[in-house]
């Protein structure tokens, strides 16, 4: 409590007032009633002359007389006469040589007050007068001599003084009681009031209550005061509120992410720490899901930031759905998220790995577009794969870097052995780098067949190859994610629609004027503004058929920027050049693609000729793939034929054409020329 609550501070400050006022009184009733007895003595002094001339002029006559006369007798008579009044001491007549005729005296007063009188009006006064004749005989006869014995002035005047002294306190002190009283009804109980009315009000809310005006002090200035103490108080509290929103709000910034407002990585990696330190009280496993956005800085670089923030904020919405109770949600920073789950079974993050994969896939509005998102998930487990947050937070973004540059696995659990491949793919990543300087790519082609002409060749895809100097052949299913990731891809694709046409234009030179050249066009590339010219260009330069051109595009390609990819390809199918759906039904399959894009042809993805006819669940979606692209006229190939059975299969499904090693693997320019001389060679003889 407050020394002011306790009540004593206003007791001790009346009881200063009280004491100092007192004082004051009692010094000022001083000083008055000694100004008043220091006039008495003055006036005391005076009728004691005035007493002894009275007393003289009364005896003069008979003294005259007696002195006169020279009779002794009558002048004892005036003397004795004299001595009636207590106060003279001594008396005399005296003749003109100053011998008495006549004298008398008395001892002089014990009074007690003397000691003081004496020192004011003197022990005695003497008063003398001449004994003369009236006129016309203004004759000297001596002198009548009287001697004053002051102490009974003196003991009244004392006496006096006394009670003016005393009267002058008694009213001094009555008065500064009179004044204290006044003072403490109008001045300290209303404050002291105040006070109490004030430790009422409670600290952490001060503007909640107004204190309460005093009775009858409303328009006085204690009523100011109350007025100008509730518009302070008001004014604390409001400073109060905005003070402790501000801090809210510094500490929420430093915990959480301004834009998606989802804890940061600090916040996170306290989360982490409380569960690791918790886990040796109740174990816990569970897994960190690091989630990444792919290709985020062209979806930046294609938009605007803006539009990247929006979509960040409804990525990150869209996590908080998924994640439900129990997941913490948190941004990394930049594009990446992190969500902690706690786990019974590892499984558990592969479902929920898959069904953010699938959530996300949705397509999102954001200011003015739709944007459709890929993403990769990388995940790694606590215990299993460490103990250290920042150990598992780093595997759990190397595993979905790993998973962002694989084709088909769009999440990835953290393996020891992963380290080593990561640094093995950035290392492959910048021999890419120099690949098409140092000749290292080439092309190898697949034929295509067209089942109702007897399985014929009639066109090939060109398949690109890395010969890496150290590792050998590389899979383009391992560098082409690699050259998109690095962009190197829009160089290397260049190289290789150059290379095809020019390999084109040597067999169309050849007379195989109806060959279709089908080469695979990424994503990236897609997105390149100057991709449609730089296509003409070529059909121009190598002297191309444009329709004997094939681009062939995957599903998922289309989907970062449908409004420019749609523009494209349009763009693109304008030149004469022909367009292909490639591995049809891995991605969205969806119906709108096929109606929106400008498609010739439709590739059924092997995955789904693998199988067949044994494989029911394969038989229907290659019927219905084959219907769809039928009801949209669209040729349809199946990719990855291995066998005759799928062959049969699919030509008794209507499937226009085929490519797969049950016809060729992909075979160098010159095995595949020599393929279509032999096959013509065959159709000349029959
Ligand atoms: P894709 O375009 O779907 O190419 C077909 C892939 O299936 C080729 O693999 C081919 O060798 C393989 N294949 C063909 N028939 C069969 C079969 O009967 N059985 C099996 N198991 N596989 C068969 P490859 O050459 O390894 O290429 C893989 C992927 O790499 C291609 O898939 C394509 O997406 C990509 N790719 C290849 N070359 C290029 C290129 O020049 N540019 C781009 N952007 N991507 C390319
Ligand atoms: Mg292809
Ligand atoms: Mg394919």
């Amino acid at each position: 409590m407050t020394p002011q609550n306790t009540g004593r501070p206003q007791t001790k400050l009346s009881l200063r007032l009280f004491k100092v006022v007192m004082l004051s009184a009692c010094f000022i009733g001083i000083v008055l009633s000694t100004i008043q007895i220091i006039f008495d003595a003055y006036n005391s002094g005076h009728a004691i002359d005035t007493e002894a001339k009275q007393m003289l002029s009364m005896v003069r006559d008979p003294a005259t007389r007696a002195a006169y006369r020279i009779e002794e007798e009558m002048a004892v008579e005036v003397l004795e006469g004299l001595f009636e009044i207590e106060s003279i001491q001594y008396a005399a007549i005296v003749h003109p040589d100053q011998k008495p005729l006549a004298e008398m005296s008395r001892p002089f007063s014990k009074s007690r007050y003397r000691r003081i009188s004496d020192q004011i009006f003197d022990r005695s006064r003497i008063y003398r007068t001449p004994l003369t004749a009236e006129e016309p005989y203004p004759d000297y006869f001596g002198d009548i001599v009287i001697h004053i014995d002051t102490a009974y002035y003196g003991r009244n005047f004392i006496r006096r003084g006394i009670v003016i002294m005393l009267s002058g306190l008694v009213r001094a002190a009555t008065m500064a009681l009179l004044l204290y009283l006044i003072y403490s009804l109008i001045l300290t109980r209303p404050l002291n009031r105040m006070i109490r009315n004030l430790s009422k009000i409670d600290p952490e809310h001060p503007g909640k209550e107004q204190l309460p005006y005093l009775k009858g002090h409303r328009n006085n200035e204690l009523g100011l005061w109350v007025r100008t103490a509730n518009q302070l108080l008001r004014a604390i509290e409001r400073n109060f509120n905005l003070r402790q929103k501000a801090e809210a709000q510094i500490l929420k910034l430093s915990q959480y992410d301004y834009l998606t407002r989802l804890p940061n990585q600090r916040t996170l990696q306290k989360h982490l720490r409380r569960l690791i330190k918790n886990n040796s009280k109740q174990p816990q496993r569970f897994a960190i899901l690091c989630i990444g956005p792919d290709h985020f800085t062209e979806i930046n670089a294609q938009y605007n930031f803006h539009t990247g923030d929006h979509l960040l904020v409804k990525l990150a919405d869209r996590l908080r759905d998924i994640a439900g109770n129990g997941v913490y949600t948190s941004r990394l920073g930049g594009d990446q998220f992190c969500m902690v789950q706690p786990l019974e079974q590892p499984a558990e993050a592969a479902e929920l790995a898959q069904k953010i994969l699938r959530d996300l896939g949705k397509p999102f509005d954001t200011v003015k577009e739709s944007i459709t998102i890929e993403a990769s998930i990388g995940i790694s487990v606590f215990p299993d794969d460490g103990h250290c947050v920042e150990e598992l937070l780093q595997q759990a973004e190397a595993a979905m870097l790993l998973a962002k540059s694989r084709r088909n696995l769009r999440y990835q659990f953290y393996i020891a052995s992963l380290d080593q491949e990561i640094r093995e793919r950035k290392k492959l990543e910048a021999d890419l780098h120099h690949a098409v300087d140092h000749d290292e790519l080439h092309l190898v082609f697949q034929p295509q067949v067209k089942f109702s002409d007897h399985a014929r060749i009639i066109g090939a895809e060109a398949l690109l190859r890395w010969t890496h100097p150290e590792k050998g052949l590389v899979s383009p299913d391992i560098f082409i994610p690699l050259a998109e990731n690095s962009r190197d891809i829009i160089a290397i694709g260049d190289w290789v629609l150059e290379t095809g046409c020019r390999q084109l234009h040597d067999w169309q030179q050849q007379g195989y004027r109806d060959i279709v050249l089908a080469v695979n066009l990424s994503a990236i590339q897609l997105q390149d503004d100057e991709l449609p010219d730089r296509v003409a260009q070529l059909l121009k330069k190598y002297d191309i058929a444009p329709h004997t051109l094939e681009l062939e595009i995957t599903e998922t390609s289309l989907i970062n920027d449908v409004e420019r990819s749609c523009r494209q390809l349009r763009a693109i199918k304008d030149i004469g050049v022909k367009l292909a759906l490639d591995d049809f039904g891995t991605g969205y399959s969806s119906l709108s693609y096929l109606k929106r894009f400008p498609f010739d042809k439709v590739k059924i993805d092997r995955s789904f000729v693998d199988g067949l006819p044994e494989n029911s669940e394969n038989n229907v979606i290659v019927n219905a793939i084959i219907q769809l692209g039928k009801s949209f006229k669209m040729t349809v190939l199946a990719e990855g034929v291995e066998t005759l059975q799928q062959e049969q299969y699919l030509t008794c499904q209507e499937c226009d054409e085929g490519q797969g090693y049950y016809y060729s693997k992909p075979v160098s320019p010159d095995a595949f020329e020599s393929m279509i001389r032999d096959q013509n060679r065959e159709y000349g003889n029959g």
